[in-house]
């Protein structure tokens, strides 16, 4: 296992000598500074694997350092501290994340050395050793060139994550994941390797190569033929808004449809509006070709900020997924579940389907489903599985 490092910027020197006390304890190298200057000097230098970030300090906030960490691609596992109520910690760990952060917990003051403890040790492992985003191939060195032979040569692979109906718990269908098992890297996850197909055309054929697996693996594994219409196992897939102006996109699915046997109405397309989505004219008019022929539409990480009310109205979607973000707090933030709530009244008086995704606890569940949510999906459910282990969860329910 490589070292590990904490770094500590606080304005209280107690509270840094406490902290890095608590972490020598448990064999971790500490070092605690008030000085933002001499912090981003150690960022640099000493690649600490672990920080720990007062929010509210004198002489600088700590969202601004937050900021300049996610400008250096800092990739160290991040605990942000501060005596500021719940609501703001909660929205400066949101924030955090969105600038690709890795935030690994949040530490209100007077905090627990226990607390600390369980955060330094549980997650350490996730991190490596550099400090830095970039020899974990966070995509910036993945070349689009690459990645296009990579298409070619069939690396690119298919996680599938159940969906289950909250009410009966019984299986409706699967979300498909892409995965690039390189030869080189290992397994490349999607948020390394999306961004660089999506800033090259390569998306285009991406999304047609996912889609074809799923297909494929739907017909060979999912038989529905005798099923009910209501009983259809699903398949959701992601489709990046830049595919939108693709003219084989409808085409290619449609072929692909009868060819397979498989009903439009069983593929879900999961969009996230992003601000790529430049041409809305263009969009509103392949979304509702797709609509007319039966396919599904789901509005994907609903309640963030690119997936928003007016795209919602605007477009002809056939369902609604909650953001992961909130589902995953839900048993710990009010704030949460008023946003789950009224995102599932929403869909109800639209007449959409709502999906919770990242349930990740029994609570959250029982709570969905007081709420009436139809459908969940998480790793309290199932995390992705590989093809063969999800056709026998598709087999076995
Ligand atoms: P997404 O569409 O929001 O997909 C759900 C992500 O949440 C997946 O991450 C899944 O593994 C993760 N997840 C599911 N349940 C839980 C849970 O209970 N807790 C937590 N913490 N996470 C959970 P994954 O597979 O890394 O995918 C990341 C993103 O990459 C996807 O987010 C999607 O936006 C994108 N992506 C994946 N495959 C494709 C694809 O074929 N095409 C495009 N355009 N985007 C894709
Ligand atoms: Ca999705
Ligand atoms: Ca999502």
């Amino acid at each position: 296992m490589n070292e590990q490092k904490l770094l500590i910027i606080d304005d209280d020197d107690m509270i840094g000598q406490t902290m890095s006390y608590i972490a020598r304890s448990i064999g971790i190298e500490a070092h605690a500074t008030s000085q933002p200057d001499e912090f981003f000097e150690q960022v640099e230098s000493w690649k600490p694997t672990h920080i720990a970030l007062d929010l509210v300090m004198p002489d600088m906030d700590g969202v601004e350092v937050l900021v300049e960490l996610a400008k250096r691609e800092c990739s160290a596992g991040i605990i942000i501290t501060s005596g500021v109520g719940p609501r703001v910690l909660d929205a400066a760990r949101r924030s955090a994340g969105e600038h690709g952060l890795n935030i690994i917990g949040v530490l209100s003051k007077p905090f627990s050395p226990a607390l600390l403890r369980q955060m330094l040790t549980t997650e350490v492992n996730a991190v490596d050793g550099s400090g830095f985003a970039s020899t974990r191939g966070k995509g910036r060195d993945i070349e689009v060139g690459e990645l296009a032979e990579a298409i070619e040569n069939g690396e690119i692979e298919l996680a599938y994550q159940p969906k289950v109906w909250c009410n009966s718990g019984l299986l409706a269908g699967f979300e498909a994941l892409a995965r690039w098992r390189s030869p080189q890297r290992g397994m490349v996850m999607p948020g390394q390797f999306i961004p660089v197909a999506e800033s090259g055309d390569l998306i285009k054929r991406l999304t047609l190569e996912v889609m074809d697996l799923a297909m494929e693996w739907m017909s060979e594994s999912l038989d529905d033929s005798q099923a009910d219409e209501d009983d259809w196992l699903s398949m959701s897939i992601n489709i990046s808004a830049l595919t939108l102006d693709d003219p084989h996109f409808i085409n290619h699915v449609t072929t692909q449809c009868k060819r397979f046997g498989i009903a439009p109405g069983r593929l879900i397309f999961e969009l996230t509006e992003t601000s790529a989505m430049q041409d809305p004219v263009t969009s509103l008019d392949l979304l509702t070709r797709l609509r007319m022929k039966g396919f599904q539409l789901s509005i994907d990480d609903f309640g963030t900020g690119y997936s928003s009310m007016l795209q919602l109205v605007r477009l002809p979607f056939s369902e609604i997924k909650i953001d992961r973000s909130f589902v995953m707090s839900a048993s710990r933030s009010t704030e949460s579940r008023a946003v789950i709530r009224s995102i599932i009244e929403l869909g109800r008086s639209l007449g959409l389907r709502t999906t919770a995704e990242g349930v990740e606890d029994a609570e959250t569940l029982e709570y969905l489903k007081e709420l009436r949510c139809e459908l969940a999906q998480g790793y309290l459910i199932s995390k992705p599985l590989s093809g063969a282990e999800a056709s026998s969860w598709a087999e076995n329910g």
